[in-house]
Parts: structure tokens; sequence; C-alpha cells
């Protein structure tokens, strides 16, 4: 462990700081009498990558899905832009411009790639869903009458971020969207977060390709058995014994 998470998280954030997209304190999680997150925090500073890495049940994905009201937490906060929203419903905190991408999901399976492409686009909204998500990934523009579910796994997923994306997010959540992916495909997908990074969106990206995840992020954090056990910039967790320590992944 190279450093000291609750050090860098103290001197990082300020709760209710608006400079933050997100600023997570002290998260306690259970299912059903097991803690699946025994004090997690951490923050996404504005406009920066995050990557959240971990080795398996470590509770990343419950970290995301607390953030996103999915699941309650037993105890701590969650700001959004120095709001809090730690007790509101889910759909609150989806108007915030909070959008996750679930593990394996984000999509309508049964219906066409132009419909998921229509829905996603909020109704105020005055672009044009299609060619936004087309103009993201080309590929879609060829496969525009077909079911989602019909589509290769790198398809569905570049529809998912198309419709993540389409919802206009300040914070992005992404779960595990290289999962069983080529490393090309994978590589057109963390372009297209790159690119939206750049424009400004916060993104908190869980990740099982440790190298990629270090090539996109600007803060690394490592999870194990529900806490936070490291975090720093991508260059300390090239150099340190984290990533041979605590992930097991395919990089
Ligand atoms: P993975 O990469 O395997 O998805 P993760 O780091 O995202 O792992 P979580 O899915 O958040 O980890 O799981 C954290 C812990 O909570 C694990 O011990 C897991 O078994 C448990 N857990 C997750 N979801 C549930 C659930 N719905 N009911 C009960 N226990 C759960």
């Amino acid at each position: 462990m190279s450093t000291d998470p609750h050090a860098y998280v103290h001197a990082h954030a300020h709760a209710d700081s608006p400079s933050y997209a997100l600023e997570v304190r002290g998260l306690r999680v259970s299912y059903g009498g097991v803690q699946a997150l025994r004090d997690v925090s951490l923050v996404v500073p504005k406009g920066a990558v995050v990557a959240l890495l971990g080795p398996n049940g470590a509770g990343k994905s419950t970290t995301l899905r607390t953030i996103s009201g999915v699941i309650r937490a037993e105890s701590g906060r969650i700001w959004v832009e120095g709001t809090r929203i730690d007790r509101r419903a889910a759909y609150r905190i989806a108007r915030l411009g909070v959008v996750h991408v679930p593990e394996g999901r984000g999509i309508f399976p049964s219906l066409t790639v132009r419909e998921n492409l229509q829905m996603a686009a909020p109704a105020a909204a005055a672009v044009d869903p299609i060619a936004e998500g087309v103009a993201l990934f080309p590929v879609l523009g060829s496969r525009l009458r077909q079911l989602a579910g019909s589509l290769s796994g790198g398809e569905q997923q570049m529809l998912a971020l198309a419709r993540a994306l389409m919802a206009q997010p300040t914070l992005l959540m992404v779960d595990e969207i290289s999962m069983g992916l080529a490393p090309i495909v994978v590589g057109q997908l963390f372009d297209a977060l790159r690119a939206r990074a750049a424009a400004g969106v916060s993104l908190l990206v869980v990740e099982q390709y440790v190298e990629a995840a270090l090539t996109l992020a600007d803060y690394v954090y490592v999870m194990d058995k529900g806490a936070i056990v490291d975090v720093g910039e991508p260059a300390d967790m090239r150099h340190g014994a984290l990533a041979t320590a605590y992930l097991g992944g395919p990089s």
C-alpha cells in the first residue's frame, strides 16, 4: 500500500464542496447481515476520470449501486456537486445527471437498436438520438433495425454507452464495460469515454482491465473486502505493488 487512502481523501475532499462531481464519505452497506462496504470514502473531481479497481467481490458494484440510489447505505454520506443525495430516490439522483451503466446491462434486448436510441434521448433535448448514436459508434448505423439482444457483446456495450451519453450525464458511472470484449472493441469504448471526459463529464469507472484503466484514469482507487485499500494517480499505481497484490485481472 503506497498511500493512506483516508489521508488522500481528506486532503482532497471538503464536505459540501461543489468543486467535486462526487464525494462519498464513510459508506457502510450490508446485504442481509453480510457487510459489503465497510467505510468507503472517495471523491471524483469535476471533469476527472476515476477508476475503481479491485478483485471480485471487493464491493465495486455495490459502491456504484449505492451512489445511484438503487441500494440504501446503513450509514455514510454522498454529495453530487455539493448536493446531498444519499436519502434521495434513484430517479431524483438520475435527474441530477448521475447516469449508471450497470454491469452487463443498460439496453432493452427485445427492442431494436433504433428504439433503444430513441428511448434514451431526454424528451426536451434538441438532439437526433439516432444520428448522435451513429456518430459515436458508426457500426450501430447498419444495425438500427436489429433487436439489441442480437448484437455482438461489443455492439451491445456500444449501444449501452450511446444510450447513457444521450442522457447528457454530468457524472457517468460505468461498471465493467469491457467484460469479455476484444481489446480493439475495448479501445473504441474507452476512446468514447476519454472524449466525453475531455468535454467535461466526470467519470467513475469500474474496470477489470487494469492497464487500460490506468491509461484512462486521472485517479485510481483500489478496493478489497469492502474497503478502499489504496488510492493515487496511475503512475503511483504502476510503480506500486498493488496491481499484483490485489488485481488478478486479464491485463
Ligand atoms: P465483481 O467484480 O465480482 O462484480 P464487486 O467488487 O463489484 O465484484 P460487489 O458485487 O459489490 O463486488 O459485491 C460485494 C460483496 O457483496 C460480495 O461479497 C458479494 O458476494 C456481495 N453481494 C453483492 N450483491 C449481493 C446481493 N444482491 N445479495 C447478497 N450479497 C451480495
